[in-house]
């Protein structure tokens, strides 16, 4: 079935993602960047459905890190034929009066660079002119990159705007390497990286105003990741689900 990368796995949507992926088959890459204990816990769920699973420890917007994880993989794997660009960041709440360099950079590093290095590494291998045999990425990007987050925070919004024109930029680049990019788009999902904005109930506050008036669930966002690289979507690159309940 291959071999799935998927970036900051330990939980959240990327946890869904991971065990997601596992039961249709893939070999799965938890990459993780803090918690051990949590990515073996995903590892273990994989294992005990008797699925593949390996954790690697590697913080995203290190390229030697990356390169590293990568190398990892194909030793124990073989190379990556899917990759499920998904570990994001955002800080606290905020207007631009309080943004610093140094939070905007962090910010960029790990949701824009980050995404480009493990893009790199990954097409290194899927595409044809290295004599892979293709492949397809999926980046996680945010309704934020249309919504712009005013007042919450335009740094996080501004950098899953850079990850769109990546997904398409890279798409039309890779076309004919047999690699297919695309791209999902969030909205309100019910996951822990609302508590690093400084509010846990985020999703609960909003959830009236949103057209399906209610939160979105990690899974919902892993069908559609899933849906994405799989084969059933093999005409489609380039695209963006948007997947925020109608906002
Ligand atoms: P989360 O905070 O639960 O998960 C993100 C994971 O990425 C964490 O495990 C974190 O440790 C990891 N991570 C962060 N920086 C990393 C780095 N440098 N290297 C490796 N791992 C790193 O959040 P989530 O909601 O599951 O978010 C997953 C993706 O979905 C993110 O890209 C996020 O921007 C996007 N998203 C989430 C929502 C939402 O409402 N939850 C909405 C739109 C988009």
């Amino acid at each position: 079935m291959g071999v799935v990368l998927v970036t900051g796995a330990s939980r959240g949507i990327g946890r869904a993602t991971a065990i997601l992926l596992a039961q249709a088959g893939y070999k799965v890459v938890i990459n993780y960047q803090q918690s051990k204990q949590a990515a073996d816990e995903v590892v273990s769920i994989i294992r005990a459905h008797s699925g593949k699973a390996l954790a690697i420890k590697a913080d995203i917007a290190d390229e030697l890190q990356v390169m590293a994880m990568f190398a990892e993989i194909d030793n124990a794997f073989g190379p990556v034929t899917a990759l499920v660009n998904n570990a994001g960041i955002l800080f606290q709440q905020s207007t631009i009066e309080e943004l610093t360099a140094e939070r905007i950079n962090r910010v960029l590093a790990t949701n824009v660079t980050g995404y480009f290095l493990c893009c790199r590494e990954a097409v290194k291998r899927m595409a044809f002119r290295h004599g892979g045999k293709g492949g397809a990425i999926v980046n996680v990007s945010s309704a934020a990159a249309r919504l712009g987050a005013p007042g919450e925070y335009v740094d996080y919004a501004a950098s899953k705007g850079a990850v769109d024109t990546l997904t398409t930029g890279l798409s039309v680049e890779v076309a004919a390497q047999g690699i297919r990019v695309n791209g999902v788009r969030p909205g309100f999902i019910y996951t822990e990286m609302h508590a690093s904005g400084g509010e846990p109930g985020r999703v609960d506050r909003v959830k009236d105003l949103l057209p399906m008036k209610r939160g979105g669930q990690p899974e919902e966002v892993a069908q559609a990741i899933a849906w994405l690289l799989s084969d059933n979507a093999s005409y489609v690159t380039g695209s963006f689900l948007d997947l925020a309940g109608g906002k």
